[in-house]
């Protein structure tokens, strides 16, 4: 099992004294979640507690109770409650849930990752190269890092959900909201009344759906059309695989291209390639446990110090740009070891061993990730 490196109390006391600013600062722009008395609120705290089962009447008392603890992660239900603050899961009253998608960049494997995830092993730094590397070595820290890549490829993985979501489920677009985590992954939010009844049995269906666990590559050529007349006809996956088969066979999309495709089922390659560039990695977890508490869009990320912030666009969205909150101030930092690092416009290391002055956001990083302590 990996750990986090534990961040020591002098530090810790670094990060709630900018968190308290940053809420204090921007308490009129923190995102509110709709029904808030409907909902259950969690707290991680700055001594490493999770306080959950918390209730709020309204966004003013919320907000209150964040500037006066200051948090250093917080988290609300996907599920509307009658009684939201009830510690008995059964005994809340479920009425409802937005639907959420999770997309883990880790999931994408990006090549990226083997770059720059690392290992601390006591005082040594090594590669790391798959989950098989911390098996029976408990003094190793796994330590994630982000990179423009990754972050593209994240990016990619929203824009292939996107296309789901509002070509074969038809949701508009104007119901979706995107946005980064502040950390590792992207998070779509869908607030559309008719979705959030649907309860725990309904969505797995969606996640199957999503991640095209339900196909068998060896049967898809049973849902290929015959006829020319029935190419139009094709709706969801099938027309989604045939389309991408085009692409990559460079053939229009008329019959023969759906012969070709029938005929393929011999060399099974063909379609597991197309099935594997169609399918979509969203966490199924997250979408489908109704009783998960979910990271308050606007608040900070405790592994980063960085905004779980909206993109609009994904396009044109900047997250390691759009998500730094704190200034460039200088800290004075002893850093164990950081490799590069790109946030906020520029690029910072790598530091190994090492005494540096870094602007305050870099150093809210290096701090949260417990891999620098203030030389003050
Ligand atoms: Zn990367």
């Amino acid at each position: 099992m990996t750990q986090r490196l534990k961040v020591g109390e002098r530090e810790r006391e670094f990060l709630r004294t900018r968190y308290r600013g940053f809420y204090y600062r921007n308490l009129d722009k923190l995102w509110m979640p709709r029904s808030l008395p409907e909902r259950e609120i969690g707290f991680l705290t700055f001594g490493y507690t999770y306080r959950r089962h918390l209730s709020f009447t309204d966004d003013a008392e919320f907000k209150a109770t964040i500037l006066r603890e200051t948090p250093w992660g917080i988290f609300y239900s996907i599920s509307y409650y009658d009684d939201p603050g009830n510690a008995v899961m059964e005994r809340k009253g479920w009425k409802g849930a937005d639907l959420v998608f999770d997309i883990d960049i880790k999931d994408l494997e990006p090549p990226c990752l083997k770059e720059h995830d690392f290992l601390l092993c006591d005082d040594q730094v090594l590669p790391y190269t798959g989950a098989g590397d911390l098996s029976g070595d408990g003094g190793c820290k796994k330590v994630d890092w982000i990179c423009p890549l990754c972050i593209d490829d994240g990016k990619d993985g929203v824009l292939k959900l996107l296309d789901v979501l509002t070509r074969d489920f038809g949701i508009s677009p104007g119901d979706i909201q995107v946005y980064y985590s502040g950390h590792r992954g992207f998070h779509v939010h869908i607030e559309d009344g008719e979705l959030v009844s649907l309860d725990r049995r309904s969505r797995p269906q969606i996640t199957e759906y999503l991640t095209l666990s339900g196909v068998d590559p060896k049967s898809i050529w049973r849902l290929l059309p015959l006829a020319e007349g029935e190419m139009n006809s094709l709706m969801g996956w099938p027309k989604r695989i045939v389309e991408r088969a085009s692409q990559v066979l460079n053939r229009p999309m008329t019959l023969p291209l759906a012969n070709v495709l029938r005929k393929a089922k011999r060399f099974n390659s063909l379609i597991d390639g197309v099935i594997d560039d169609l399918r979509i990695s969203i966490d199924p977890q997250v979408t489908q446990d109704i009783s998960r508490i979910f990271r308050l869009p606007t608040s900070l990320n405790e592994k980063t110090g960085l905004r779980k912030t909206r993109c609009d666009d994904i396009m044109s969205c900047d997250p390691l740009v759009e998500s730094v909150v704190f200034d460039d101030d200088p800290v004075k930092l002893h850093v164990t070891y950081a490799p590069k690092l790109d946030l906020g416009g520029y690029t910072y290391g790598p530091y190994r061993k090492t005494t540096v002055r870094l602007p305050t956001f870099v150093a809210v990083f290096l701090v949260s990730k417990g891999l620098a302590k203030l030389a003050i």
